[in-house]
């Protein structure tokens, strides 16, 4: 690896207590759940269950499509399992989340995306623990836009929908997705229930240049997305699409700023933000404006 590929300082993790993080991966794989947290080996396990928040990914863990970044395994996806949305549920509460994020592989293979049990997955969360907030972190349904309705007709506290990358790099690194039909997907679902928030995100260091994030952001703004999500791309392995830059923290915090005066109610910035990191922080920090 050249110097300038090496692993900066700001990306390295810091020891934590790694006994909590598997005594709490312990009752989740008892509960033949899966987590982001754990799949994508998330450096902010540590903060994220102290701070009561998780990310089950449900339906999976194959997905019908393959994104070049994502460590998720494109096979042929598993029968739905009816059982999951308790099982979700049941670990919401020996959790004692404050917030849950739901998310998925992508289902292209379901008629309705997997939108009847993402409904399911909510009301088994609310019904169980109804002080916990949910976030849906959706596919893009394949603008299956009856099967958006449907999820959002259950009011999820959060709907959020990343776009991932730039739209130049979108037939390169997510062939299978469609830039515009992302945004067309966030536009929609505000306007199907306007109070509730809405929320994309990206990575960077995938060879976007500055001026296409803007764009970007942009973007996001005139489709009226509340809430964005900025982090570094980290590739799961030498396999997988190259990171071309390790962008620097400053930027990180420029694009911040940049974000809130274009009027999102929060941009979440810097190398380890992840689409869910400090998400139910977030949350309470809006409700309480
Ligand atoms: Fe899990 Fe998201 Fe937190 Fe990572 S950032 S530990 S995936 S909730
Ligand atoms: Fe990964 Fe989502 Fe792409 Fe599937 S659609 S490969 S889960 S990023």
């Amino acid at each position: 690896q050249s110097e300038k590929m090496r692993k900066p300082e700001w990306l390295k993790i810091k020891k934590g207590e790694m006994r909590d993080i598997r005594e709490v991966e312990r009752m989740l794989a008892a509960n033949q759940l899966h987590t982001v947290c754990r799949e994508a080996n998330c450096p902010n396990r540590m903060e994220c269950y102290g701070n009561k928040t998780a990310t089950f990914l449900i339906m999976g863990p194959n997905c019908t499509r393959g994104c070049r970044f994502c460590n998720v395994t494109k096979e042929a996806p598993l029968c739905l399992d009816p059982e999951e949305p308790a099982h979700v549920a049941k670990a919401v509460v020996e959790l004692g989340l404050k917030h849950a994020v739901v998310t998925s592989v992508t289902r292209d293979d379901l008629e309705d995306g997997g939108a009847a049990h993402f409904v399911a997955v909510i009301r088994a969360i609310r019904e169980a623990s109804p002080g916990t907030s949910v976030e849906v972190l959706i596919p893009d349904l394949r603008g299956n836009w009856a099967a958006l309705e449907v999820i959002m007709n259950e009011r999820p506290d959060i709907l959020n929908h990343n776009v991932e990358t730039i739209e130049r790099l979108y037939p390169e690194i997510r062939p299978e997705a469609e830039y515009s039909r992302s945004l067309e997907l966030l536009q929609r679902a505000k306007a199907m229930q306007p109070d509730i928030l809405t929320k994309s995100g990206l990575m960077l260091g995938l060879g976007e240049t500055e001026e296409e994030v803007l764009k970007l952001l942009k973007d996001l703004r005139a489709h009226e997305v509340d809430l964005v999500t900025i982090g570094q791309y980290l590739p799961p392995s030498a396999a997988h699409y190259q990171v071309k830059e390790y962008v620097h923290p400053e930027v990180f915090e420029a694009l911040a700023e940049k974000g809130m005066a274009m009027g999102f109610q929060d941009v979440s910035s810097g190398p380890l933000v992840r689409s869910s990191y400090n998400a139910g922080k977030v949350y309470d920090q809006i409700q309480a404006q």
